[in-house]
């Protein structure tokens, strides 16, 4: 284990095994309806998990990404994000399945469900490794025949790992873990983002 993570949540056993579990639930459901999912996966976050998910469905699927940020704020998502990099491929009448690292406050998702809708997409599922429950502000919904699939829920810590990061660290551990508190004062950290103090908000 990385020596600055204090805990392991989700081992890389566990992910892999929820990961197919969540795979066959898909293509059942696409299967069942007969439509064809558009994936599109949350930069960066969803880096592992878009890739690990799309190759246990077996549907035939585009895969897009997009990227979505709030400025002004440090690492917890407290402002209003907006799409910073859309879409290379047109959503209009397509199933998208959003693909999404962690649900926290829900104000991405919920901006991204809005810009699924006005691009002219048919239904919008969400499927999010992670969820945060404890945490939500918004009560984001899916669209038409869309359905909400969610890998694990996760307790109320700041986790990083399999995408997930802290200053862009750590998105590359093959697990989900809780990062040491004193991390988040380290040396590294501020060199990275001088302008953040995700700590102070703590
Ligand atoms: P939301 O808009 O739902 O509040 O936040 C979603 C985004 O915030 C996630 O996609 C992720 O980038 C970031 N985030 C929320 N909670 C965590 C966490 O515990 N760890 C990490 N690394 N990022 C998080
Ligand atoms: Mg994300
Ligand atoms: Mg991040």
């Amino acid at each position: 284990m990385n020596d600055h993570i204090q805990k392991i949540l989700f081992t890389e056993q566990q992910i892999s095994h929820r990961i197919s579990e969540l795979a066959s639930t898909i293509t059942a459901d696409f299967n069942a309806s007969g439509a064809a999912p558009a994936v599109v996966a949350v930069a960066t976050g969803a880096f592992l998990f878009v890739a690990d998910l799309v190759r246990k469905i077996h549907l035939p699927i585009t895969v897009d990404f997009i990227r979505a940020e709030s400025y002004g704020s440090g690492t917890v998502s407290n402002g209003h994000p907006a799409v910073s990099f859309g879409l290379k491929l047109d959503v209009r009448g397509k199933h998208v399945i959003l693909v999404e690292d962690i649900v926290d406050t829900g104000n991405t998702l919920s901006c991204l469900i809005d810009y699924m809708k006005t691009n002219g997409a048919s239904s919008v599922s969400v499927c999010t490794l992670l969820d945060k429950p404890a945490r939500r502000k918004v009560h984001f919904q899916v669209v038409g025949e869309g359905k909400f699939y969610r890998g694990f829920e996760c307790p109320d810590e700041f986790v990083v790992g399999y995408g997930l990061d802290f200053a862009e660290q750590y998105r590359n551990l093959p697990y989900v873990g809780v990062l040491k508190p004193e991390m988040y004062k380290s040396d590294l950290y501020y060199r990275i983002r001088p302008n953040q103090k995700w700590a102070q908000q703590q």
